[in-house]
């Protein structure tokens, strides 16, 4: 190992992932001489945790509506419908391509504003100085005026399955037959969405949910129907145990809960997720943890060392890519020295589950906890041109209304179209507008868009 001190460079970034690229490219246009150093920078394959479920999700709808939808209107050109399976193989080789065209648009991007990249490992030597560690094991010594951190996240291990192999997110990738039995550990959004994919590709699954409700952060009526439909659809629940063990056994696998066992072919497991940071030596930068995260003030930036941000999931704060935009403009106008609009914290979020979810702005629980005067109107997909015509009717809108002023404060929406539905909603409420306005618009037709002109005459009577 051999270390040399290198260039100063004005800022570091440690992480190429869109938090890091973002803010990467955000004061690299400002003129600062900005670095940005990641381990995998030139993998050939780069998964990131989205790709994945994303691509996923997209590939299993399309395989799920062709084996139940299609024979409505096509006869097969053979005398039974030909078998037809879901092909990991390909599955993969698709999901490959997808992440080196997402992976080569950023590094284009970040090469377009003439930021350096680097490829290597990162820790921090001091307060102003981090080490990189490269592929041929050398280490160099760099110091910084300001570091970002954009590390990600990694998800939580539960004591069980610490040392024990399990699917998760990324190595799903790498299965070679399709199970035919799933128990998914956490009933939160990752392991909702992959239940869904294990679901279309002919699983049976089991999602497995220690609180009393999956999707705990979510409205919940629309908590309450997708349990309906994902029952519906053949989905076992179980809520309000824990499970407390899982032993492998020959190719089966057996999970104990408080006071039963069940069986399993495989076991997923998306308990949560915390910061990636601990491998970074953060002590040696004066840089404060605790409970895995770490303390920040209001401009993200180190309680104790200043000069050094946190940004996207490696702040802790939320995990989610519209956080890992906002919170990479936060700190970037903090560096600049500009204000930085927080009125602008609207926060959507979509599920591509069966059916989609999209919810933006406060929950009917939030808005009565912030003390609002309230009023929620319902809306069902039953009766929309778009929703028969796709056959895609089930499906809801909830709008949490401020009685007084008519302003919406949050939209909740389960039900195919509701992705596009939800940046009408986000706009509405970002912009501070009356639903009455955007009912005037003429939307083109037919869309799931129209839904808002009901809506908004719901609202009116
Ligand atoms: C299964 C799954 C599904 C998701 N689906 C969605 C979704 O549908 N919508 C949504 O908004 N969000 C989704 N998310 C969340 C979203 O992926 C993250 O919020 C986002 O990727 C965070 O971006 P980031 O830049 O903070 O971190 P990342 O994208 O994780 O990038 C971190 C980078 O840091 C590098 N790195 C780490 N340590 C070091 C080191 N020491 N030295 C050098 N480099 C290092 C890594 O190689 C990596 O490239 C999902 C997440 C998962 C896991």
């Amino acid at each position: 190992m051999s270390n040399t001190i290198k260039k100063n460079i004005d800022i570091v970034i440690i992480g190429a992932g869109p938090a890091g690229s973002s803010a990467a490219i955000e004061l690299a246009k400002a003129g600062k001489k900005v670095a940005i150093i990641d381990k995998n920078l030139n993998s050939p394959t780069k998964f990131t945790g989205n790709t994945v479920s994303n691509t996923l999700l997209y590939l299993s709808y399309l395989y799920n509506r062709l084996k139940t939808k299609t024979s409505y209107f096509i006869n097969f050109c053979t005398e039974n419908p030909p078998e037809s399976a879901f092909d990991l193989k390909k599955m993969r080789k698709y999901i490959e391509n997808v992440s080196n065209k997402i992976f080569k648009a950023y590094k284009d991007d970040l090469s377009e504003y003439n930021v350096e990249l680097i490829e290597g490992l990162v820790s921090f030597n001091s307060e102003q100085s981090i080490l990189i560690q490269y592929s041929n094991k050398t280490v160099e010594e760099v110091s910084f005026e300001k570091a970002i951190i954009a590390t990600g996240s990694l998800p939580k291990t539960p004591p069980f399955a610490t040392g024990k192999k399990f699917l998760d997110p990324l190595n799903i990738i790498n299965l070679e037959k399709i199970p035919n039995t799933v128990t998914v550990i956490g009933g939160g959004f990752i392991g909702v969405e992959y239940a869904t994919v294990f679901k279309r590709i002919g699983c049976q699954v089991t999602i497995i949910e220690s609180r009393d409700r999956i999707l705990y952060t979510f409205d919940d009526f629309i908590v309450k129907k997708c349990e309906e439909f994902l029952k519906k659809d053949g989905v076992n629940i179980i809520k309000g145990k824990t499970v407390t063990n899982i032993e492998k056994i020959g190719n089966k696998t057996l999970i104990f809960l408080d006071n039963e066992q069940i069986q399993s072919d495989e076991v997923f497991i998306a308990v949560g997720r915390i910061p990636n940071i601990n491998h970074l030596h953060l002590d040696a930068a004066n840089v404060q943890i605790e409970n895995n995260l770490p303390l920040l003030n209001k401009n993200l930036s180190s309680c104790c060392n200043r000069n050094i941000y946190f940004i996207g999931d490696a702040a802790g704060k939320f995990m989610f890519l519209n956080w890992a935009y906002l919170s990479a403009d936060i700190v970037s106008s903090d560096i600049l020295g500009k204000n930085h609009d927080e009125n602008l914290f609207v926060f959507p979020k979509v599920l591509y589950i069966d059916p989609e979810i999209a919810t933006v702005g406060l929950t009917e629980q939030e808005a009565i906890e912030q003390k609002y005067n309230i009023q929620t109107i319902k809306y069902s997909f039953a009766d929309l041109e778009m929703s028969i015509i796709t056959g895609h009717s089930k499906g809801f809108i909830k709008v949490i209304i401020e009685k007084n002023t008519k302003k919406v404060l949050g939209a909740h929406i389960i039900g195919k179209g509701a992705n596009e539905l939800l940046p009408i909603f986000s706009l509405i409420i970002k912009l501070n507008l009356e639903i009455d306005n955007i009912s005037r618009h003429i939307f083109s037709y037919p869309t799931f868009v129209e839904a808002l002109v009901d809506i908004s005459n719901k609202i009116k009577s």
